[in-house]
């Protein structure tokens, strides 16, 4: 089996390709400030090159038998997990997470090109039964056209799977922008696909070290029918307005604000790993990481000594290391806002129990923190803190849990503990979230709708919805039939 390289060039039209600035940009390992590879720092000009080139390749591609992309994408899932290992250590590498989760995000980026291999031969029509004799009413899906993905840095494999697999599977063409930070893993992803038989110019990668001019072309460009993007929900903003101008149809999978409700009645062991897997996954940094512990007065101070107990016994350290169980934060910003929201709480009052900087490791470490007496006035409260930090507010009753947990612009994910049956479902229909677990604080599946509510962004990627994200439905009337 030959390795994965580092490529540093853009992967165009089937084509490793120098940028038309011939610029390059540099790819840093966020725990040790070690340059990993100089990366094509793309233009517009270069974004719109790869949007021609999937729009071609889209006539052909689409024409294809659902049957024959499926076997090519299938060979690329099967490509992706022979490389697991590889590409698990690049991701770590470029991003800083722990290398035992990067081994699991390849496994859960890879099962979406599995699932979608499998949905292709699967998306039907609709026969309708006529208001007319003589005529036959009919529905049919096609794939929608040049499809483009901008995605973030915190999984750097699986949110461009998630999209390009329905993509392509659906019969469309990809343009994808990953996160300035970690190209490379999308660089192999797409030396992968070409290795599986995916057709030149269906599935492109454009690097840039300034999302917006290339952003600009993905959400613009009259050529693209399709944008996706996952990130923090003001570019989302800015994206949906950028594509509004020629209706484009848009996924948004944007930020969130967790809840994790802890009653009385809950099982205390079952919720603590719950927190930690939940809180501490990719050392706090993803969307559904839980932002807000909710816990009811009876069992508040119990919970916030198990969770201290246990988080102060995280290992941290560079990701590649086996034992690590949380990494660096991915750059200097993200530091200075952990560092910031940290300042607030506790200048308001609240409390440390464990944690807190650790620049004896590293510039961008931040040990895993668990504060208490927090309260809704602090801005941990209201902002996205993308960061190791429990903050655990008190409450009394289920309607103060469910008012607070909905007290907020965002509905990505949420989380409770309870063994009442009856509150299970009270508290699961009130809670205005696009997903929530009930005594589960790991959610994320191929075969389930991601997505979220309100600020939290607009349609669903994995699960059979998933590729409807990437059909246009078309009506046919034929009629004069008797
Ligand atoms: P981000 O700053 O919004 O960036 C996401 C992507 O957008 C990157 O590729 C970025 O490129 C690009 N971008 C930024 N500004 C742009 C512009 N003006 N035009 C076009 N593209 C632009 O988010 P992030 O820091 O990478 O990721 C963290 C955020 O993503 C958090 O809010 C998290 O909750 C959210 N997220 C959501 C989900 C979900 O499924 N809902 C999943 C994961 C993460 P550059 O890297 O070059 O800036």
């Amino acid at each position: 089996m030959s390795s994965v390289q580092i490529r540093e060039q853009a992967y165009i039209d089937g084509a490793w390709t120098t940028p038309s600035t011939q610029k390059t940009y540099q790819i840093v390992n966020p725990a040790t400030g070690e340059v990993l590879a100089n990366v094509a720092d793309c233009s517009a000009d270069d974004a719109t090159l790869a949007v021609e080139a999937a729009h071609r390749a889209f006539g052909p591609w689409s024409k294809k038998t659902a049957k024959e992309r499926s076997v090519i994408l299938k060979k690329w899932f099967d490509l992706i997990m022979e490389h697991q290992a590889e590409l698990a250590r690049m991701m770590t590498m470029e991003c800083g997470k722990p290398i035992n989760e990067s081994m699991g995000e390849v496994v859960y980026g890879a099962s979406f090109v599995e699932w979608f291999a499998e949905e292709a031969k699967r998306v039907y029509g609709d026969i309708i039964p006529p208001p007319k004799g003589d005529r036959k009413v009919m529905a049919i899906k096609q794939p929608i056209g040049v499809s483009t993905a901008i995605t973030p840095w915190n999984f750097p494999l699986a949110m461009i799977t998630r999209k390009c697999a329905p993509a392509l599977a659906a019969g469309c063409t990809a343009v994808v922008k990953p996160a300035e930070a970690t190209p490379l893993t999308a660089l192999a992803l797409a030396e992968l696909g070409a290795k599986a038989g995916l057709p030149k110019g269906v599935f492109n990668v454009v690097t840039a070290s300034h999302g917006k001019d290339v952003g600009a072309v993905l959400t613009q460009h009259p050529l693209v029918k399709k944008v996706s993007f996952t990130g923090s929900t003001p570019v989302g903003k800015q994206l949906l307005k950028q594509a509004a101008d020629t209706v484009k149809k848009s996924s948004m999978e944007l930020g969130g604000n967790a809840p994790f409700i802890v009653f009385d009645d809950a099982d205390i062991d079952a919720a603590i790993s719950g927190a930690i897997a939940s809180k501490y996954r990719n050392t706090g940094q993803t969307c559904v990481c839980v932002n807000r512990f909710l816990v009811q007065d009876g069992i508040y101070d119990q919970f916030a000594k198990a969770l201290a107990d246990r988080v102060s016994k995280m290992t941290i350290g560079n990701g590649l290391e086996e034992s690590t169980e949380q990494g660096p934060l991915i750059n200097q910003a993200a530091i200075n806002k952990v560092t910031e929201l940290v300042d607030d709480a506790t200048s308001s009052g609240a409390n440390v129990l464990t944690g807190g900087p650790r620049s004896d490791i590293g510039s961008l470490f931040y040990a895993p923190t668990v504060l208490t007496n927090v309260t809704d006035k602090m801005r941990v409260f209201n902002e996205e803190i993308f960061g190791p930090v429990a903050p655990l507010f008190r409450f009394k009753t289920e309607e103060d849990a469910i008012r607070m947990a909905n007290d907020t612009p965002f509905g990505l994910a949420a989380y409770f503990y309870t063994q009442d049956m009856g509150r299970i479902w009270r508290v699961a229909e009130s809670l205005e979230y696009g997903m929530v677990g009930i005594n589960e604080g790991i959610i994320s599946t191929e075969v389930a709708p991601f997505g979220g509510v309100k600020e939290s962004g607009l349609g669903r990627e994995g699960s059979k919805y998933g590729i409807d994200e990437y059909v246009e439905i078309k009506y046919l009337c034929l009629g004069g039939l008797d």
